[in-house]
């Protein structure tokens, strides 16, 4: 496994110690785990707590009402999630069967 550059300098002779990656020439210390660690404290939930990532196929566990619109997304209506945003709700960027392109709240949804 090659070491990353240094993200200080663009240095090559980045060493690791344990856990951390050090160079030698800015004396810069990280830990090349920390970035993936705030990633994944981003996580969007369906209805039955499974975390949910974009592809996934997922159904509407009720109707919906889509806003601005008299249409009714109807339980059980397939979706496939094309992106996932964060926020308190509507985090999920779908194309939903015969309705096209919109935003579902995760906790309406249920993986597929
Ligand atoms: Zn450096």
């Amino acid at each position: 496994m090659s070491l990353p550059l240094c993200p200080n300098c663009n240095s090559e002779f980045v060493y690791q110690d344990q856990s951390m990656l050090i160079c030698p020439e800015c004396a810069h210390e990280w830990n090349p785990l920390e970035k993936l660690v705030e990633e994944e404290l981003f996580t969007v939930k369906d209805s039955n707590g499974t975390l949910l990532n974009e592809g996934d196929k997922v159904t509407m566990i009720k109707d919906l009402k889509i806003k601005g619109s008299s249409q009714v997304l109807k339980v059980g209506t397939k979706a496939i999630i094309r992106r996932i945003v964060e926020g308190k709700d509507h985090q999920l960027d779908c194309k939903v069967d015969g309705a096209g392109e919109m935003m579902v709240t995760a906790k309406f949804v249920k993986l597929a």
